[in-house]
């Protein structure tokens, strides 16, 4: 069947591990992970073009007026946008593209493309969270304390998402989202193309019958 690429949203809890999640998925199975930019400073070993692009704010504000992002989002203390360019190209291409972006994104992309598919990373409790946000030990207590808090408020944006999935054994969750997207491509809804072909080429056939 040739499907068109579809768009996948993945968005979770500070500290719930996503970013090892949308890793272990790309190297796993075979879809396209679109590189946000942001004005945060990198992370021991993180590689700029790989992890993130790094920008400077002045940077990042060229890239808004340029129209160069399909969402940004202030976080915490920086920006994050999602480049329009390498989106627009592989979904073009047919490929599956992921976007782990947070949630006023992931709401931004819903209002452009509604075909999108959300999914919510989310820890099998509170206190994992906190003890995983803890044992990265990359931030301040703090940052750390902003974290809880926005994840607090991000509670009341997961209705908002099509899945929920929790992040309690990573290779458990990793297919877990694998199946949830395969399921979507699927939905007679994405293969409306097959369905007028199939039809035309019966029609084709069976007055070949005549
Ligand atoms: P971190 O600083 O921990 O790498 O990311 C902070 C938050 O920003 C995470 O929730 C991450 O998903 C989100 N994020 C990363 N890239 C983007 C982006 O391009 N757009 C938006 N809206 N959020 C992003």
């Amino acid at each position: 069947m040739n499907k068109s690429g579809m768009l996948i949203v993945i968005s979770g809890f500070s500290g719930v591990g996503k970013g090892t999640v949308v890793k272990k998925l790309v190297e796993r199975y075979d879809y396209s992970l679109s590189v946000s930019a942001t004005t945060r400073a990198p992370r021991p070993g993180e590689t700029d073009g790989v992890d993130y692009h790094f920008k400077t704010v002045k940077e990042f504000q060229n890239l808004i007026d340029y129209n160069g992002f399909i969402e940004w989002a202030q976080y915490v203390e920086n920006y994050y946008g999602t480049p329009k360019k390498f989106v627009e190209d592989e979904l073009a291409k047919g490929n599956n593209v992921i976007l782990e972006i947070e949630v006023q994104g992931a709401m931004h992309i819903k209002e452009q493309y509604p075909d999108a598919v959300l999914i919510f990373i989310t820890a099998p409790n509170a206190q994992t969270l906190k003890e995983r946000l803890e044992g990265r030990g990359t931030e301040d207590a703090k940052v750390i304390s902003k974290r809880l808090k926005r994840a607090f408020e991000e509670t009341d944006d997961m209705v908002q998402y099509d899945y929920l999935v929790v992040n309690d054994d990573i290779d458990v969750c990793v297919d877990d989202i694998h199946s949830v997207i395969q399921a979507e491509s699927f939905k007679t809804s994405r293969n409306a193309e097959y369905t007028d072909n199939m039809k035309f080429e019966l029609e084709v056939i069976r007055k070949t019958y005549n």
